[in-house]
């Protein structure tokens, strides 16, 4: 054991090992794991990519094509964990075997190109920072003097929704409720960089993804900010999980931003007196649900339009399905990702659902993708987006 332990001692530790020997004689959550559900592999289960993880970092099996596509075909969904009767952390045990990858310089080259874009243009397109306003051309009213200029609330937007046209409507729709509700915000523009995302789920350990936390909280800083709220599950989880870890106690508090509209629910400040007459069910997105637990916000605001009904299946919650657009498996295997996404659109089908409604850009892009070959009676939207509509706002 001792051996093992020295050879890669940042990436098994021994409880590491413990867990890993543990997970290697269960299996039980094998049958819930989206992607062997979809590949049928043993070493597409939690408990196989554990197993080849194991086997890698003793040195015992080599690094193949093979293995390296089963370890970066998991969606960090955490569902496995969820259910472990051990606490078996997979998505921490395949982001260090990623590192490993990494470390060995072979990363699947369309995630290799993302870090590259990262490194070179602080965000994953590899566009000029100055088009990161791209998506206020509806809004350039509201937020030209809101700027990098101190404020209460920072919105930190994301790369995703900054530079994908179909998702820039996710913040115009928040921009428009806070300036209705006269809230007093301010976003960092060009100053803003990739929140580093893609670095801590490629497993790219090198220090620059501390430069990027370093340099946004600082901006933030500096605008002497009280909250830092943010549309994106993905950037929520990194600026309340990652960057304290990195940085110490950040200077303000996060709010992903559901969180901050059920808050004005709350006080009363936000209401919503249009009816919506339809079936509805919430994507709970992983990285908002089962990494940081904020499941009640998004159905609370739900719950308060008058005349819908809000759906919840037996698997959501706690033990909803990805919807295979987490842990950038669909830039390696962009079937996998379409087909998990179709599978979800099946069960949605079969209940008379009307509209699916998500608050993650990365849910509502796969989604896009995948509703494209299926009935129009079936659509998906942003939760701010319907607020906003909601509010004869957009
Ligand atoms: S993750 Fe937990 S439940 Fe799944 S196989 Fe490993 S030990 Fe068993
Ligand atoms: S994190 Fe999700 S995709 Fe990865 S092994 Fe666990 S259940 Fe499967």
């Amino acid at each position: 054991m001792g051996a093992i332990i020295r050879m890669n001692e940042s990436l098994l530790n021994e409880s590491l090992l413990i867990d890993m020997l543990k997970c290697a004689r269960c299996g039980k959550c094998r049958a819930l794991c989206p992607s062997f559900k979809e590949n049928k592999w043993e070493t597409s289960s939690a408990r196989g990519r554990v197993l080849l993880s194991l086997g890698l970092m003793q040195n015992k099996i080599p690094m193949t094509k093979r293995l390296i596509s089963d370890i970066f075909s998991c969606f960090i969904c955490k569902q496995c964990s969820e259910l472990c009767p051990s606490a078996v952390d997979v998505p921490r045990i395949i982001e260090n075997t990623r590192t490993l990858i990494h470390k060995k310089g072979l990363t699947p080259s369309p995630i290799q190109l993302i870090l590259d874009n990262l490194d070179e243009s602080k965000n994953i397109f590899n566009m000029d920072q100055e088009d990161r306003l791209l998506w206020t051309m509806n809004v350039e009213e509201l937020i030209e003097n809101r700027i990098c200029k101190p404020a209460e609330i920072g919105f930190f937007v994301g790369c995703l929704e900054s530079f994908k046209g179909s998702l820039g409507v996710i913040p115009e729709a928040l921009i428009l409720i806070m300036d209705a509700l006269k809230i007093d915000f301010t976003i960092l523009g060009e100053e803003e960089w990739c929140c580093g995302n893609p670095y801590f789920i490629a497993g790219d350990s090198r220090h620059i993804a501390n430069q990027f936390a370093e340099h946004n909280i600082q901006k933030m800083a500096a605008l002497k900010v009280k909250t830092v709220v943010t549309t994106c599950p993905g950037c929520y989880r990194v600026w309340s999980s990652i960057y304290p870890v990195i940085y110490g106690t950040l200077p303000f508090q996060i709010l992903h931003s559901t969180q901050l509209l059920a808050q004005l629910i709350a006080k009363g400040e936000l209401q919503i007196t249009n009816l919506l007459p339809q079936k509805i069910v919430f994507q709970d997105p992983c990285e908002l649900g089962r990494h940081c637990g904020v499941y009640d916000a998004p159905r609370k605001i739900l719950s308060t339009i008058p005349n819908v009904r809000l759906f919840d299946f037996e698997n959501s919650r706690e033990n909803s399905e990805c919807c295979g657009g987490g842990g950038l498996v669909k830039a390696v295997h962009p079937n996998l990702a379409k087909l998990q996404c179709q599978n979800k659109i099946k069960q949605y089908l079969s209940n008379k659902i009307d509209q699916i409604i998500t608050a993650c850009p990365s849910c509502l892009d796969n989604y896009l993708t995948s509703l494209e070959s299926n009935p129009e009676t079936l659509t998906i939207k942003d939760l701010h987006e319907l607020i906003a509509e909601l509010l004869d706002l957009l």
